[in-house]
């Protein structure tokens, strides 16, 4: 196991944080250890809500990226520890809800299309996906109306992937 793994594993076995417990974390905005990172990944939610921060358009941003949910600590190596709250002060602070209907949905997404794309990866085999993997971003990352409520439109979209996906894999199979 790697230590960045490690790390992990400690983080979710020894600090889990309930929604009141304090945590010691502040961002500098100094960029140096979250820019950059090809392991941090932001959901389609996340890039909804950027676009509208920096009022561009998905494709000009991107062109610059019932589970229980439980929350656990992992010091980021980075910022100046000089402030102090809990997961619910930050939460608030960013305007998003603790029990974030999103999560919830984004989870259970994640959960099939794992399945699906392993499916669909031992059938079609390499060069093939290559050529899905760009539809599969367009529709899951791109295909928002910034005018209208996320959520819906990420279901709809979502369901529509996992749909073609099994169609793939009930073709190749039968
Ligand atoms: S303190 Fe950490 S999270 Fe904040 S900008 Fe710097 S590297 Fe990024």
């Amino acid at each position: 196991m790697n230590t960045r793994m490690e790390e992990i594993m400690h983080a979710i076995e020894h600090n889990k944080l309930t929604a009141d417990d304090p945590f010691r974390f502040h961002c500098t905005q100094c960029g140096k250890s979250c820019i950059n990172r090809e392991d941090i990944l932001l959901t389609p939610l996340d890039l909804f809500r950027i676009a509208n921060e920096l009022k561009l358009s998905l494709k000009e941003l991107t062109s610059s990226e019932a589970p229980v949910i439980e929350y656990f600590y992992m010091n980021p190596g980075c910022g100046d520890n000089t402030r102090t709250q809990t997961l619910r002060e930050w939460f608030d602070s960013f305007g998003i809800p603790l029990d974030d209907d999103f999560f919830i949905v984004w989870a259970t997404f994640q959960k099939n299309f794992v399945m699906l794309i392993r499916e669909t990866e031992r059938l079609l085999g390499e060069s093939a996906m290559r050529q899905i993997w760009s539809p599969i971003f367009g529709i899951l990352y791109l295909c928002y109306d910034l005018e209208k409520e996320f959520l819906p439109q990420f279901r709809e979209n979502a369901e529509k992937l996992l749909r073609g996906l099994q169609m793939i894999a009930g073709t190749k199979t039968t």
